[in-house]
């Protein structure tokens, strides 16, 4: 089912699920042990990640139901200049294995967009800060608090965790609004 071109390193760009998968509606399971296929599946959703111009990739987006996420934003990515100071000791990309979040505060609305919805954008609301806590590729518990751009990319993949989509979030009028290019998208499945 999926697309898969070889590397000379071994990662694999995987297949990105779109709108009407299944699969993009299911919980993910949490991940009991790092196996050498959790390293591989992390190394490939990066490399599928970057290929796809994406900050930010669930294993639900690739067809899995693992309890992990891969984001990544370049440098100068964010507007929020702040946030992006704030953020400066996270080393990118990150890779974030059962996570879930802890602490949240404050609030930013701007425009999102996902992988799984090609050319749809809508203004969502989310915290300005979170912090997560995770289990990182060596197994080890870790913690981080991110703010702005970052902030929001944790959120939209923690809720691709949870079977939760950003059009969930969108407004009626917003969600009216894409509803021809949702039709599109579910109808091409
Ligand atoms: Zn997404």
């Amino acid at each position: 089912m999926c697309a898969f071109f070889g590397r000379m390193d071994n990662t694999m760009k995987l297949e990105i699920e779109t709108y009407g998968a299944d699969v993009l509606r299911r919980a993910a399971k949490p991940v009991a042990q790092i196996t050498d296929e959790i390293h591989a599946l992390a190394k490939d959703m990066i490399e599928t990640m970057h290929e796809a111009d994406g900050v930010g990739l669930a294993a639900e987006q690739v067809g899995h139901e693992e309890s992990i996420c891969v984001i990544d934003i370049p440098k100068g990515a964010d507007k929020n200049k702040d946030a992006e100071t704030f953020n400066e000791g996270i080393v990118m990309p990150l890779v974030l294995i059962n996570p879930r979040i802890t602490a949240q505060e404050g609030s930013q609305r701007g425009s999102e967009g996902c992988l799984s919805f090609p050319e749809i954008h809508g203004q969502i609301t989310r915290a300005m800060q979170v912090t997560v806590e995770y289990t990182d590729l060596d197994g080890k518990g870790q913690t981080v608090t991110a703010r702005g751009l970052l902030a929001r990319a944790i959120q939209h993949e923690l809720d691709h965790l949870a079977g939760t989509l950003m059009i969930d979030k969108f407004s009626q009028l917003q969600k009216m609004a894409v509803n021809g290019k949702l039709r599109r998208l579910a109808a091409a499945k």
